[in-house]
């Protein structure tokens, strides 16, 4: 309900309840009081008619008495005037006139009981007060009554009737309270203006407040109340006008900061500033939410699966490729397919993974959006004809890393557009992030392999050997512990020089790695010295392995500008946990082994027993 609307009921419900009250509260006590005065009109009156009737009696001129009483009745305002006989006056005296003779019920009952009766009624449509006074026989007074009646003191000898009308009092009630009324009225009338034109300001500056907190609800700041009055009503208009300035001009500011983050243009006059803000500022947070789980990630497949989700759960995206180029190379790998890792490339022609020069994103380094421009490239290749494809080139160290493909269909085109600028930022977030895994991936492959042979080296086993004891330690199992060093390489290298040795050394590699399970592990351990480890193979399955490998590098041939080179091993066998339980000292066993081996005569296996570690010194 409006303000104004509150005064005004306000002031008719209180000028309506004090009217009530004030009319109830006169009318009673109105009546209150003319109840008391008519009774002492009445009860002075019926004085005067007793007095008058005894004096009669006592000058013979008792006959006369109901002229008396006529004139009496003819009194203004006096109804009637009447008097009735008891039954001892008229023993005495007779039945009297015929007036006397007459008594209704209430006559009978102030004869009998000797009080006086007082009674408000209704005649003839207008308000009558009856009083019925008893007329007792008392000897004390200025006349003595037992003079001339029979009767014992305090006998009732008549009762005296007197009514009065009431209507004038009534009209003057009326009057008084209708001048009351009208009084409270015009005072409620005059108030009710005084106090409308007090509060108007106050109404309608609220009334502006309401208006422009409405608009600043639909994002519209801007605020011009105007100042009425110099009070606090005042103040509260030049405060608000001020508040709304400073948030306006604070939220354009970031309005537009958020819109240089999202590479989009600022919100339009006719939208909500403040919500478009907010989504964008949301947008954002998700996108450095992102960044944070990413970085905390361990490696690049991770990353690739949690963009993933994001695609599909927060952009409801579920086709989609992303595309990482080889470095140095003109390939590319397909990293996730519609969420799947590694999956084959399915929506673009399989030619961009041989030659990614196809694909558009990555030779422009520019977004392709085929939703803009049909057909754009040629190498997307579509399972339907409405499918289109917006794909997003990934920077990394300024050059095309990878390249996010969307797919989507034609009807979803609003809504694609709608989000890119933020799906892009979580691109531009994650890009670096990618980046330095990539770096980190290349750097530590490079830090655990040998380049020379293309095998592990040894600080990979140190890496990986904790790993690997702990996953044996779950399967309950085996792991054999092959230490292999070739037989008088030295002599290669002066005879031939060093280049053949390596020679030598690449050769030995690819033979060992084609003698043993995609899973065991092959390390160059130090210059010419190797270490086979293989899981789940123990004991006599280990030494045949080992056999088979010592005969296969005996019957390897290297070619060398004009010679052919035939080498031979010696290989020591351990095995852990059964030799030892802890990992490196079954390592050291191997060695012992193949030590014993070399003493044996070289290019044999030689399983490690326990009493050649007794001979502790000598290594
Ligand atoms: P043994 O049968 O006792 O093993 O005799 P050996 O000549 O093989 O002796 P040893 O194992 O001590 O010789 C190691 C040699 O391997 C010394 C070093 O010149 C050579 N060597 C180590 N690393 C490389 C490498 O990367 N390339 C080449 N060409 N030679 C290497
Ligand atoms: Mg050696
Ligand atoms: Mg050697």
């Amino acid at each position: 309900m409006k303000l104004d609307t509150k005064v005004t009921t306000f002031s008719i419900v209180m000028t309506v309840a004090m009217i009530i009250v004030i009319v109830v509260v006169s009318f009673l006590s109105f009546r209150q009081f003319t109840i008391s005065t008519e009774r002492e009109h009445i009860a002075s009156i019926a004085e005067i008619v007793g007095i008058s009737l005894s004096e009669s009696m006592l000058h013979n001129s008792v006959e006369n008495r109901d002229d008396f009483l006529g004139h009496l009745a003819a009194v203004e305002g006096l109804r009637a005037a009447r008097v009735v006989r008891a039954d001892s006056v008229s023993k005495q005296f007779g039945k009297g006139l015929k007036i006397e003779q007459f008594s209704d019920g209430i006559d009978a009952r102030v004869m009998r009981d000797g009080r006086p009766y007082y009674e408000l009624m209704e005649e003839n449509n207008s308000l009558v007060f009856r009083g019925t006074l008893p007329y007792v026989a008392t000897r004390s007074g200025h006349i003595n009554c037992l003079q001339c009646h029979n009767v014992a003191e305090g006998t009732v000898l008549g009762a005296i009737t007197i009514s009065m009308s009431m209507s004038e009092m009534l009209r003057s009630a009326y009057v008084t309270s209708s001048v009351m009324v009208l009084a409270i009225v015009f005072f409620m009338l005059v108030m009710l203006w005084f106090f409308r034109r007090l509060v108007k300001p106050v109404i309608t500056t609220a009334h502006d407040v309401q208006e422009t907190v409405e608009r600043a609800i639909q994002g519209d700041f801007h605020a011009n109340i105007e100042r009425r009055t110099n009070d606090e009503i005042g103040q509260v208009a030049v405060d608000l006008n001020s508040l709304l300035k400073f948030i306006h001009d604070g939220l354009n500011t970031i309005s537009q900061d958020v819109a240089q983050l999202l590479q989009q243009t600022p919100a339009h006059e006719h939208e909500n500033l403040l919500n478009s803000t907010i989504n964008r500022v949301a947008g954002l947070i998700d996108a450095a939410h992102f960044k944070q789980a990413i970085e905390e990630d361990e490696t690049k497949p991770e990353i690739y699966r949690r963009l993933s989700s994001v695609l599909q759960e927060r952009f409801a995206v579920n086709n989609f490729s992303v595309y990482e180029v080889v470095p140095g190379s003109n390939r590319m790998t397909t990293l996730m397919v519609d969420g799947e890792a590694d999956a084959p490339c399915r929506w673009c022609d399989p030619q961009i993974l041989v030659h990614a020069e196809s694909c558009r994103a990555r030779r422009t380094g520019h977004t392709i959006n085929s939703i803009n421009s049909p057909g754009i490239c040629y190498a997307f290749a579509p399972d339907a004809p409405d499918r289109v494809h917006v794909c997003i080139p990934i920077i990394q160290s300024g050059a095309v890393g990878s390249v996010l493909q969307l797919v989507v269909n034609k009807d979803e085109a609003a809504r694609v557009h709608e989000f890119l600028p933020y799906l892009n930022v979580y691109l531009r977030e994650a890009a670096p992030v990618i980046e330095a895994k990539r770096l980190m991936d290349t750097l530590r492959a490079s830090n655990l392999t040998d380049a020379m042979t293309g095998l592990h080296n040894r600080r990979f086993l140190e890496e990986f050997a904790e790993t690997l004891v702990s996953s044996n330690q779950r399967r309950k199992s085996q792991l054999s512990i092959l230490m292999l060093d070739l037989d008088y390489f030295k002599m290669v290298n002066d005879t031939y020089g060093h280049d053949a040795g390596d020679l030598v050394l690449k050769a030995l590699a690819k033979t060992m790695q084609a003698s043993v399970r995609a899973s065991d592990l092959v390390i160059r351990y130090g210059g010419e010295e190797f270490l086979i480890i293989m899981q789940d193979t123990g004991g006599e399955a280990a030494e045949r392995v080992a056999e088979k490998i010592r005969a296969d590098v005996e019957g390897m041939k290297v070619q060398l500008p004009g010679a052919v080179l035939q080498k031979t091993i010696s290989i020591g066998i351990a095995e852990f946990p059964l030799d030892s339980d802890t990992f490196w000292q079954a390592v050291k066993y191997a060695d012992v082994a193949m030590y014993n081996a070399k003493e044996a005569g070289r290019n044999r296996v030689v399983r490690f027993r326990p009493e050649m570690w007794k001979d502790e010194a000598k290594y």
